[in-house]
């Protein structure tokens, strides 16, 4: 409910969020959801979809009702919104019997601009009929992939409305996702929503550093990344498995790095304490399997690492996404070994969904062992991906160090034909480490008791490392030309398309770093660590900031960056502006915080 003499989008975003101009789509959509349009809205994660939806409910008459899956994080949503002086609310089942009748009564009296949702509470009867006597300005639905049955994140109760587009025709839905691929579109559209308006960001994320080292010991690899490129620094680490979730987190801490772990088999309570602690802590370590993750607004996120290749780009996209969602640098670490290529494919082998999802998830995961492969631009085959066109863009590990290339053909043919002779004099297939054993001349029980030493290729690979093999025998795989039978022991078999390396047909290229591998990525440009762009001045007084922003945050019961993100308290100390009319200039101080925090931010200032 706005004063009369309704307040443009711009004057709206400028004296309540304090930001100075919109971004990708958010105007046109902000334009279309006022004017009563239904929206369809991708972004990425940190695009800023929330002010598409929020804007528009403030323009309109009546409380916008936002629906979003996590009830965990509505509760700062509207913290965050409260903090800029909005009228916020939510009703999920963390309310009690009292705080529930309260937010109600705030609902019908007027006094709410958002009131957020669980999907089950506004689909209950109580819940429908509180909506029948609200003047309601818009829904909007977060995280609407979750109508999709093929998606990961598939919510029965997402299905169901569809009852808002029949029992409300007139009020304009506005559904919005970071989960772009076309038939998940359609699927939203055809179930949500009255028309197609289509608004597409750009997927770019410019300030994410990508990086796929090979894995060899990948936790020990982990360790060094994060102590030498993000010590204190708030990350994720992605896991496939739940034991390994633990053992990594026990590893770290070990290491004296602050690291929880998060899986779904944990108690729902140790669930919730660390969720917290990693929302409202500074420099917390999140080790986690996927279940971890979808709609985390932490915004200063400086890392999203991966011990185990995502099953799907979609899934890279998505996991490495909710780091940086603050525009500073930040890093998309992905270790990558033959194993990964191996697991994927025998999950996908015993889902036992039928054929044609199997070959769904085969061409899903061919698109991301491409990526993961790849010498070239990362950005510009993931951007590639979801339809974008790009070119080259100086920010992740192949543009920075560009990876050297051997013909490894001959090699390839060598590996291909020990194969073929191991499995022909003995009957039977064999795994990667009898085969490279063979190649190297490395003679042992078992090789001997198959009489192997004595097959002409036995050691013609000797001059190769054994991890040069394996590198060699991924690249093999994730192409295709060397099957992996995980249903048996792992052993190795040649494919229909084997044949054309072994005849010479098809040339086959080893991508190699040098023994500085990495190194030129971390000194190149763009510092990996934000707070390495201050100057030791600068530094000095954002640290201070910090702290009195860790002491107000407690102080609220709110996270830390619901008082001010990391990015407004640099811009402030690299400004120092010495008023509170100067304040007005830095992005992210609204009317509201800068009557609110304006006079403690001039005294962290004045004391530097
Ligand atoms: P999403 O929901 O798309 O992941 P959010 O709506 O949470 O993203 O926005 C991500 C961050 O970007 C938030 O900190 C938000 O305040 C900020 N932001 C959004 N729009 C703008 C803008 N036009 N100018 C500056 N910052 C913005
Ligand atoms: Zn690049």
């Amino acid at each position: 409910m706005m004063p009369p003499g309704q307040p443009s989008a711009e004057a709206l975003l400028k004296r309540i969020w304090g930001y100075h101009d919109f971004r990708g789509p958010q105007r046109a959509v902000i334009d279309h959801v006022a004017a009563g349009g239904d929206a369809l809205v991708l972004m990425p994660t940190g695009g800023g979809k929330s002010l598409c939806f929020q804007i528009p409910a403030l323009l309109r008459a009546g409380v916008g009702i936002v629906v979003s899956p996590l009830i965990a994080l509505m509760q700062d949503q509207v913290a965050a919104l409260r903090e800029l002086g909005l009228r916020a609310a939510f009703l999920n089942s963390t309310l009690d019997a009292a705080a529930t009748r309260a937010v109600q009564r705030a609902a019908r009296a007027g006094e709410l601009d958002l009131l957020y949702m669980a999907p089950e509470r506004l689909l209950g009867e109580s819940g429908l009929a509180l909506l029948d006597e609200l003047r309601i300005a818009l829904f909007a639905i977060d995280e609407a992939h979750c109508v999709s049955q093929w998606g990961h994140d598939f919510r029965p109760e997402y299905g169901q409305l569809a009852i808002l587009r029949e029992r409300w025709p007139e009020v304009p839905r506005v559904a919005l996702t970071a989960t772009a691929d076309v038939p998940t579109r359609h699927e939203i559209t055809g179930k949500l929503l009255r028309d197609g308006a289509e608004f597409v960001a750009s997927f770019d994320r410019p300030n994410i550093r990508y990086r796929v080292v090979e894995k060899r010991d990948g936790r020990a690899q982990l360790l060094q990344f994060i102590e030498a490129e993000h010590t204190g620094d708030c990350g994720v680490v992605y896991c496939l498995a739940r034991n390994t979730v633990e053992e990594v987190a026990v590893m770290l801490a070990g290491h004296g790095i602050t690291a929880l772990p998060y899986h779904a088999g944990l108690p729902a309570d140790m669930r919730t304490t660390h969720l917290r602690r990693f929302l409202d802590e500074d420099g917390i370590v999140m080790v986690a399997t996927i279940a971890f993750g979808m709609g985390i607004d932490k915004p200063d996120v400086r890392f999203v690492a991966h011990l185990d290749m995502p099953k799907s780009v979609e899934g890279y996209f998505q996991e490495t996404g909710r780091a940086g969602r603050d525009g500073l640098p930040a890093q998309a670490w992905l270790a990558y070994g033959l194993q990964d290529v191996v697991q994927q494919r025998r999950l996908i082998e015993l889902s036992g969904a039928d054929d044609t999802y199997k070959r769904l998830c085969t061409s899903k995961l061919d698109s991301m062992l491409a990526l993961a492969e790849a010498a070239d631009c990362r950005r510009v085959r993931l951007l590639g991906y979801f339809g974008e066109a790009s070119t080259p863009c100086g920010n992740c590990d192949n543009c920075l160090d560009p990876p050297q290339f051997i013909d490894a053909t001959e090699a390839a043919q060598k590996l291909l034909s020990t194969l073929y002779r191991c499995r022909q004099t003995s009957g039977t297939g064999f795994a990667a480490t009898h085969i490279i054993d063979v190649l190297r001349g490395k003679s042992g029980e078992k090789v001997e008791r198959h009489g192997h030493q004595r097959l002409s290729t036995f050691g013609i690979g000797a001059d190769m490392s054994e991890s040069d093999w394996r590198a060699l025998l991924r690249q093999l795989v994730a192409q295709h030309l060397v099957e992996v039978d995980a249903a048996h022991f792992n052993v190795l078999q040649l494919t229909e398309s084997s044949r054309a390396v072994l005849r010479g047909e098809q040339r086959i290229l080893l991508k190699q770093r040098g023994p500085g591998t990495g190194r030129k990525a971390r000194a190149g440009k763009g510092p990996a660590k934000a707070a390495l762009a201050l100057s030791s001045e600068d530094a000095a007084l954002f640290e201070r900031l910090r702290a009195w922003r860790a002491a107000t945050a407690k102080e609220h019961s709110v996270p830390a960056y619901v008082v001010f993100p990391d990015a407004t308290l640099q811009a402030v100390a690299v400004a120092r502006p010495a008023s509170l009319d100067a304040l007005r200039g830095i992005s992210g101080v609204g009317d509201t915080k800068r009557d609110r925090y304006g006079p403690a931010l001039l005294a962290c200032i004045a004391d530097a």
